[in-house]
């Protein structure tokens, strides 16, 4: 098996690594097959062990940063090419990806400023013991990201576990194992020690099962689906109890007051659902709206989803490309289907774009009822739902009404109705008057079904560490 690929785009050729990246090295699957299996997995993780015990010990915390820094900058000397495999790969537009790109060399960057400042505490108990916390890396870290920012994931999950000294195998999506394969090369020349980052990309049911079970992982990190969250938190618990941390799925809510710049609203809507093609954990999909401003919002957002501009990946003012995979694209038209069949409105959309490859046009359902799937489950395409309201009450209790809590917004000019209502919304993160701002120094994470942990901010470095106490005794004289 070929171990490098030469890729030509119409704007460069590249060097695309395929294989496993383990030990710094590229190598084959040990059965020969393009996607890894469980030995493979148990190689990764025996790489991985013998670095956290080996030079990685000893380097400094400094060092650890200056390696993250360093990394970061060869992210942003490589934006080109990272950008246009994530457009080839995942299918968002370049434009879109090179955005992708800076926010994930940004994260590295983020967290490289970390390493050499993790401190425990000193605790005076009496004059007798001098008593201090330690916060130490957990160990051999499993990650498992999915497909919908196959880079920016690798980032987040990469920049804190390094930061804090743990070693790390990462499983990528089957989907999208490009960027993730090419960043590792990026690794290697920064200088990283060998097996202290091991990166492969086989299929969730198996290597991705593997470093859920694996006896040898002390922590496992897991962005994807509710379903498969639970599988791992079952697995971790029948296996060594290892940590885990989720982000999983969400149905989050957009709720517009009367009071609100409407026009602005409607760009922020927008931009809240179809910004990756929907495909987005946080995505605002069900948009609550106030009766007396209900019809104006339709018409200007329908004319504003309009405007999306739908197309080619490759081309820099695409703005949604089309959706990650066939299974992806049946699975959101199966939902316009239903939502059309229980009888909600159309605004616009609800169609396939053009007539080939996963387009599907922004769509919006009004005339929707909270017993219909479309307002109850995670589509995870161009699709949402508009509701009205009459009081604030009846807007948190509908934003609530969900077992998802990852994100929320509310768009208001009156602060105390923008304040009463965030603390109100039980979700992760709310914005107010914007949505989908995320950034490395903002925690990010869901309340109820939608997770465990936060990721991001200072916040992720304590899914990354563990407290050792130290009480020394000190003789008296
Ligand atoms: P998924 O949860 O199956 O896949 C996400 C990651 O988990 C991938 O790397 C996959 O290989 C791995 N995985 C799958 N099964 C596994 C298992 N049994 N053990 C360990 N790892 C496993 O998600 P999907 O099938 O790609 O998408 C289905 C739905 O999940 C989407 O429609 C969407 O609703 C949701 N999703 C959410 C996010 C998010 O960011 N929260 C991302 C992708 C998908």
């Amino acid at each position: 098996m070929a171990l490098f690929q030469t890729i030509k785009t119409v704007s460069l050729t590249y060097e695309q690594p395929t294989g496993l990246f383990i030990n710094n090295e590229f190598v084959p699957g040990v059965e020969g097959t393009t996607f890894e299996t469980e030995r493979d997995v148990d190689i990764a993780v025996k790489a991985a062990r013998t670095a956290l015990n080996g030079e990685w010990k000893h380097i400094t915390p400094s060092k650890r940063g200056q390696l993250l820094s360093r990394l970061a900058d060869l992210m942003e000397r490589d934006t080109e090419t990272l950008a246009t495999i994530e457009a080839l790969d995942n299918g968002k537009g370049v434009g879109m990806a090179r955005g992708d790109v800076a926010a994930s060399a940004g994260c590295i960057r983020y967290y490289g400023g970390w390493a050499d400042k993790i401190y425990g505490q000193t605790i005076d108990t009496d004059s007798e013991s001098l008593t201090y916390t330690r916060h130490e890396p957990v160990g051999v870290c499993g990650q498992i990201i999915p497909w919908n920012f196959p880079l920016l994931m690798w980032a987040w999950k990469i920049g804190p576990a390094i930061a804090t000294g743990n070693t790390v195998v990462l499983k990528s999506a089957e989907q999208t194992p490009l960027s993730a394969l090419y960043a590792a090369k990026l690794i290697k020349e920064a200088g990283f020690p060998p097996g202290v980052i091991n990166i492969i990309s086989g299929f969730g049911r198996v290597a991705g099962a593997a470093i859920a079970a694996h006896m040898d992982v002390d922590k496992i990190a897991f962005t994807g689906s509710t379903l498969v969250g639970r599988q791992i938190l079952q697995t971790a618990a029948k296996s060594n109890l290892k940590k885990v941390t989720l982000e999983l799925g969400g149905k989050s809510p957009n709720i517009v007051f009367p009071d609100a710049d409407l026009d602005d609203a409607v760009n922020w809507v927008n931009f809240g659902i179809y910004f990756n093609h929907g495909q987005c954990c946080c995505a605002g999909s069900r948009i609550l709206v106030h009766e007396s401003v209900y019809e104006q919002f339709i018409e200007k957002f329908k004319q504003r989803a309009e405007q999306n501009k739908v197309g080619d990946p490759m081309n820099a003012e695409t703005f949604q490309g089309p959706q990650v995979s066939q299974l992806q694209f049946d699975r959101i038209m199966g939902y316009i289907d239903a939502g059309k069949k229980a009888g909600a409105r159309v605004v616009t959309g609800g169609a396939r774009h053009g007539s080939q490859g996963y387009y599907i046009q922004p769509t919006i359902f009004s005339d929707v009822n909270s017993d219909m799937s479309i307002v109850k489950e995670e589509i995870f395409g161009p699709v949402c739902t508009v509701q009205k309201f009459s009081t604030e009450d009846e807007a948190i209790e509908l934003a609530n009404s969900t077992s998802y809590g990852l994100a929320a917004a509310v768009h208001s000019k009156n602060i105390d109705t923008a304040l009463r209502v965030s603390n109100a919304v039980k979700a992760g993160t709310v914005w107010v008057n914007n949505y989908n701002t995320l950034h490395y120094q903002m925690p990010f994470g869901g309340f109820k079904e939608s997770g465990l942990g936060r990721e991001l901010g200072s916040y992720a470095l304590d899914n990354y560490t563990q407290v050792k106490t130290v009480r020394v005794r000190i003789n008296a004289k």
